[in-house]
């Protein structure tokens, strides 16, 4: 078992092999004297320093990386962004809260977009919509759910039977499927990186520099294995990894989860691809996404594991089964690339967030939406930090992540419902 801050990967992030080389800022060395430590370069950190930056440009800022940018769970992910949640079938007031939602969403997607328009990068935004993808009786019953309740909001959201979800994806393998307007697609080591090399002047970013300890104290010291970091203000960008530092542990949970790029499809093949550019998320929560990426690869995303990771064999196999379930004509194609990564799973869904102690403060706990949500949840603390507003509308907006039990409860508990879950999510996975 690993004593490190961080989730250490066996595999390196698919997405971030697919581009150049980048070679990795300096780790911090020797004493640095900062006004801010961010700690953590995934979306969350680097939208908070950037704010910072926006809002204090005196100040000198120091962001802290324990892996390099691209290896992070940031550019391990599907890639699957949006700027507006269309939640269907609510109450009146779960309708208010996910209006509250939308706007931060939409607030989170543009500050996404200004930090790609200063930078001046590509990372192959697409706004393809999104298919919501039934192999089960129960993932059927979800779409027309959300069929229903689209057509009640009067939210466009398009009903597909089996070949019109093969049409645009290339597999029959889904009994139905409902497809809505919004929804992008990205690539996300792109992203990543791009944000990371357009970090404003004032923001100074250290790779392959863990933080191994946080000290106590007016400032606080940060210890890395090179360096001694005196800052005023911290902020914990680490996501699950913030449970290192004692903090937030009984909100919690670490999930690994898996994915794999195929090798490149001939192109006398490629018409079994589907349409242009889709993107297709499972009708049950423990199923398998898939898109297509670019002209020639698919991708799937599957499996989960509970605070430690799979074997990387035994989770590539398990990959590329579901893969060949679904294209079975395509069998022969590898999975270049197999890959996990870690999500901040809490009970609720809402994140831990805001002022942990003097000078302290994290965020983490976007579950499986962190592009969107880690960017806006950064921006917004570094406007708390700086401003000193409370952000109640963001707080009441997102909520308050419940507690989870200790242990051994949570462990025996998240067993149980695992198995239950995956036994009721069958085909979908
Ligand atoms: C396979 C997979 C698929 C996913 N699909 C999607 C998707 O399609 N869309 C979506 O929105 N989200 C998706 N997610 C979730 C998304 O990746 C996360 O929500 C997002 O990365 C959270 O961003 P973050 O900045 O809060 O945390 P992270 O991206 O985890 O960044 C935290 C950073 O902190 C660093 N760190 C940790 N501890 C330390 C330390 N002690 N010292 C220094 N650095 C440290 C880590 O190395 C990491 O780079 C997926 C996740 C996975 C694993």
């Amino acid at each position: 078992m690993s004593l490190s801050p961080l989730p250490v990967y066996a595999d390196a992030c698919g997405w971030n092999a697919l581009l150049p080389p980048r070679p990795p800022r300096p780790p911090a060395q020797g004493d640095i004297r900062v006004k801010y430590a961010v700690v953590g370069a995934g979306y969350t950190g680097l939208a908070a320093a950037r704010r910072l930056a926006e809002l204090d440009p005196q100040a000198e800022i120091a962001v802290l990386e324990g892996t390099t940018v691209g290896e992070g769970s940031s550019a391990r992910n599907s890639g699957f962004a949006t700027r507006f949640d269309a939640k269907v079938g609510l109450s009146p007031k779960e309708a208010a809260r996910a209006e509250q939602l939308n706007r931060f969403t939409g607030e989170g997607f543009d500050y996404l977009l200004a930090g790609m328009a200063a930078g001046g990068f590509s990372c192959d935004l697409e706004e393809t919509g999104r298919i919501l993808g039934a192999a089960t009786e129960a993932g059927e019953a979800k779409v027309r759910e959300l069929i229903d309740g689209a057509a009640a909001q009067g939210v466009a959201a398009r009903l597909l039977d089996r070949a019109g979800v093969a049409a645009l994806t290339g597999t029959t393998y889904y009994r139905s499927g409902a497809r809505t307007e919004s929804g992008y697609l990205l690539q996300p080591a792109a992203l990543i990186r791009g944000l990371a090399d357009a970090l404003p002047a004032g923001v100074r970013l250290y790779e392959t520099s863990p933080v191994e300890a946080i000290e106590e104290g007016r400032p606080r010291l940060l210890r890395t294995p090179q360096a001694r970091i005196r800052a005023e203000c911290v902020v914990l960008a680490t996501n699950a990894a913030i449970k290192h530092f004692g903090v937030w542990r009984d909100g919690l949970v670490t999930i690994y989860t898996y994915a794999g790029l195929t090798e490149p499809i001939a192109p006398e093949r490629q018409e079994r691809l589907g349409a242009a550019a889709w993107g297709l998320l499972p009708a049950h929560r423990l199923g398998s996404t898939l898109r297509r990426v670019g002209a020639d690869r698919l991708m799937i995303r599957s499996l989960y594991a509970y605070e430690w990771p799979i074997d990387s064999r035994a989770a590539a196999q398990a990959l590329k089964a579901r893969f060949d379930r679904r294209y079975p004509e395509l069998a022969d194609v590898r999975l270049q690339y197999v890959w996990g990564g870690t999500t901040a799973l809490t009970m609720n869904g809402s994140p831990r967030w805001g002022r942990i102690g003097e000078g302290l403060y994290g965020s983490a706990g976007c579950n499986g939406a962190g592009i969107v949500k880690g960017t806006v949840l950064g921006k917004r603390l570094a406007e708390m930090i700086v401003t000193g507003d409370a952000q109640e509308a963001l707080q009441s907006a997102y909520g308050r992540a419940d507690r989870i039990a200790p242990e051994p409860f949570r462990t025996i508990g998240f067993r149980l419902v695992s198995a239950i879950e995956s036994r009721k999510a069958g085909a979908e996975m």
